[in-house]
């Protein structure tokens, strides 16, 4: 890994709800190129870790534009669906990316394993794992995570994904009803991100 502070990145991401958070954790100099400058393919996430497909896609991007590349890979992971969707938090939204679908889904799968769940209190997390891969081959991984639970009814209409279903530990509020920034400051991403800021 080089000790030159990173002044341009390729952010390794399709998701534009991703896209937008990981840009406002960069600081203002970077210089940030995305798929909305390249057009590439996300590759195949085959691994079976948050970890797996981090690298997995940094190092696909970085090939591919020659650039160094950030990649997130993450997901909720909720306890009493033994830790689902976990890794395949995206796949639950169809290949549409629909998280109505997706939502209604984790409802579904929470109410077969206890219908009296929501005078319960149903714990989940959200992990993230941000990965830098440079041209040369060397790269660094870092995971972040958010402790919290899962609300009675979908609330807000800020943020993406599981957003909406979502109540950090010690708040009432879902990430979906919380000011962006408040969100960005406290979860898993930023999580991740404090611990690679060094590099940039
Ligand atoms: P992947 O990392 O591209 O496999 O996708 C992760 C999926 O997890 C996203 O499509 C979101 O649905 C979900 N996810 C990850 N981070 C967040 C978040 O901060 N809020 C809401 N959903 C998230």
């Amino acid at each position: 890994m080089s000790k030159k502070k990173i002044k341009e990145i390729f952010i390794g991401s399709n998701n534009k709800g991703k896209l937008k958070e990981i840009a406002n954790l960069l600081p203002q100099i970077s210089k940030i190129y995305s798929n909305l400058d390249y057009k590439i393919k996300s590759p195949l996430e085959t691994g079976t870790t948050f970890q797996e497909n981090s690298l997995l896609k940094a190092k696909y991007f970085s090939k591919k534009t020659k650039k160094i590349c950030l990649s997130d890979d993450s997901g909720i992971e909720i306890d009493i669906l033994n830790r689902k969707p976990g890794i395949y938090s995206a796949d639950w939204a169809g290949k549409k990316r629909n998280f109505d679908l997706a939502i209604r889904k984790v409802y579904l799968e929470i109410f077969k394993k206890d219908k009296n769940w929501k005078k319960k209190k149903i714990t989940a997390r959200f992990i993230c794992v941000l990965t830098i891969f440079w041209p040369n081959g060397k790269f660094v991984s870092k995971i972040g995570k958010i402790e919290g639970r899962i609300s009675n009814s979908k609330k807000g209409k800020n943020g993406f994904g599981y957003d909406p279903i979502f109540i950090p530990k010690g708040k009432r509020l879902t990430f979906g009803e919380m000011d962006p920034k408040k969100k960005y400051s406290i979860d898993h991403r930023s999580r991740a991100f404090k611990k690679i800021r060094k590099f940039f």
